[in-house]
């Protein structure tokens, strides 16, 4: 997976390609899915929900650019798999996922495979996690129409947001970047994710 799908491409930030060969990915599928789990596309994994492309993750990682330090945002736990991804790259990962019964299977997974600076919530990830920001980093892993403006706002100065834009199937892989009272935004790729749902995201 990592040198024909990641080396092959554009991933070259060596602690990326290091977890991304450490996690086992296969343990946030379902057993039936396991001869899959490291092919180069999304999988199911219930509720109509995704785990995203090896490459994705490794790209929307690496656009982080996370020096061992940060404290993290994710909206849109899912399996929970980019939560191990960024516990193995940052100081302290808060991720929030809306769906009650992925988010308890994400804990299970990641607490039987050790991760301890992960802490997972329910709820409307679009609306952020207040008690917990500023945060250096944010990335939100379904797609949105717009950049949430709680999002931003939890976003410490000097601080990178990864998420993708745009419509419910296609979206833009944009990275906001806020310097005071400004943002910054830029498209890198075209990505497609399933929609964030919520009040700042895509009605249900
Ligand atoms: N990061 C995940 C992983 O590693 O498996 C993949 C995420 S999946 C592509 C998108 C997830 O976002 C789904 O699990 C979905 O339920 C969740 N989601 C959608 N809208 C949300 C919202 N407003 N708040 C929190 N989670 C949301």
């Amino acid at each position: 997976m990592v040198a024909s799908q990641l080396e092959a491409r554009d991933i070259v930030n060596p602690k990326v390609l290091e977890v991304m060969r450490k996690v086992p990915r296969h343990r946030f599928v379902d057993e039936g899915l396991w001869s899959q789990a490291y092919l180069d596309h999304p999988l199911p994994i219930g509720k109509g929900q995704t785990i995203s492309q090896p490459y994705m993750v490794a790209l929307m990682t690496q656009t982080l650019g996370l020096s061992g330090d940060e404290k993290v945002l994710e909206v849109g736990t899912g399996s929970g798999y980019q939560a191990a991804i960024l516990a193995e790259m940052a100081r302290e990962v808060y991720t929030i996922e809306r769906c009650p019964e992925l988010a308890e299977r994400a804990r299970l997974v990641l607490e039987g495979l050790g991760y301890e600076n992960v802490t997972i919530k329910i709820g409307n990830g679009t609306i952020g996690w207040k008690e917990h920001a500023p945060y250096d980093r944010i990335i939100v892993t379904a797609g949105a129409p717009d950049v949430p403006r709680s999002l931003v706002e939890q976003l410490k100065d000097g601080g990178r947001m990864v998420i993708p834009i745009g419509g419910t199937y296609y979206q833009d892989l944009v990275v906001v970047e806020k310097k005071g009272e400004k943002t910054t935004r830029e498209a890198i790729c075209g990505c497609s994710f399933v929609p964030l749902v919520g009040k700042h995201g895509w009605k249900e």
